[in-house]
């Protein structure tokens, strides 16, 4: 059975199962406007998650066909995958800041094998040993799964509200676990006046008990060099300084003082980071940091797939040290090491 709960002021929240995943749902929040409903995000591409997401619409008093648009906090599959069924079925538009539609259009144009020699080289140069590379370098993958996210046909201007007929939704760039990553601020008063400004959609960027993965902006056709961690920063200074009354994530559960949240965030992170420059007292490559960092399990036990994930992590670390002058390339170094300063 769905599971919607109502949270008032015209906007309801249906949980959307991720299969196999310990997050266990997407929160899809469902806005009534003036020309019918408007869905926050849609979930994860699977036929029992596509099932839930119609029944909850239906327990809503409306159904999929009569879905206006989707506005897409970032682009993750768990976000973004229902998006193209959902207007396959309705109609609807689907709207997506820029830099996560250049993402989607990416993934939908690169051929699999330029991603794997891509991300083998990436490996080598954050100093991964042999036996990790090897088998992406043996790979010779025709397609990859989930590979046809759907092209977004708004773009979400930041700071602009967005065109829904009757609400105030106002998009809020936040950049870091994405590049192209929005919060939406509904700037109406709380249905139950609680202190504050209005309610914030947060996508992944702000979780009650979670802090979201911030790693390398991956582009095989760009080799600028980002400071993803920065950027997650700055937006959550963003978000904190908005005030909201309440809180809508889209995992998780709903929350209050936003700008309590933040600090956390902020703190735990700064504390990674001066745990991470007592690591830096000896040269270390980005994957030798990964190692050596504190994760939810030994390292030995973390599957393959989540090591590149936490390389990635570890590098972008790296960046915001480096970029805060507290860490720096060992001159010479091949593949490149890091230390602190
Ligand atoms: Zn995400
Ligand atoms: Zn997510």
């Amino acid at each position: 059975m769905a599971q919607v709960y109502d949270h008032g002021g015209g906007v309801r929240s249906l949980q959307v199962p991720i299969p196999d995943n310990p997050l266990g749902h997407t929160l899809v929040y469902v806005v009534d406007t003036d020309r019918g409903p408007v869905l926050i995000d849609t979930g994860w591409d699977d036929p029992t998650s596509w099932d839930t997401l119609a029944e909850g619409l239906t327990a809503c008093c409306t159904s999929v066909g009569e879905i206006h648009g989707v506005v897409v906090t970032h682009h993750h599959p768990d976000h973004h995958g229902l998006s193209g069924r959902v207007r396959e079925a309705s109609g609807a538009w689907i709207a997506m800041h820029a830099a996560d539609g250049a993402i989607v259009r990416r993934t939908r144009s690169t051929r699999p094998q330029r991603w794997f020699t891509y991300m083998t080289a990436k490996l080598e140069a954050a100093g991964a040993p042999e036996e990790h590379v090897a088998p992406l370098r043996a790979a010779r993958p025709r397609t990859l799964p989930g590979l046809a996210p759907a092209l977004p046909d708004r773009e979400i201007v930041p700071g602009e509200l967005l065109d829904l007929p009757g609400r105030r939704l106002r998009a809020i760039w936040t950049p870091g676990h994405t590049p192209g990553h929005v919060c939406l601020h509904l700037e109406e008063d709380h249905p139950a006046r609680l202190p504050g400004h209005g309610r914030l959609f947060s996508g992944d960027h702000l979780l009650p008990e979670i802090t979201p993965h911030i790693g390398l902006y991956e582009d095989p056709d760009d080799a600028t060099v980002t400071d993803p961690l920065g950027d997650y920063l700055d937006s959550l200074e963003r978000v904190g300084r908005l005030a909201p009354a309440e809180v809508l994530p889209a995992h998780q559960h709903v929350f209050t003082d936003a700008a309590a949240r933040v600090r956390e965030l902020l703190t735990h992170h700064e504390d990674r980071l001066t745990g991470l420059l007592s690591l830096l007292t000896e040269p270390l490559t980005p994957w030798q940091l990964a190692v050596r960092m504190e994760w939810n399990r030994p390292w030995d036990q973390i599957p393959y797939g989540s090591k590149n994930i936490a390389v990635s992590e570890a590098e972008a670390h790296l960046r915001r040290l480096v970029k805060l002058g507290r860490a720096e390339a060992v001159a010479g170094s091949e593949p490149v090491m890091y230390m602190a300063v």
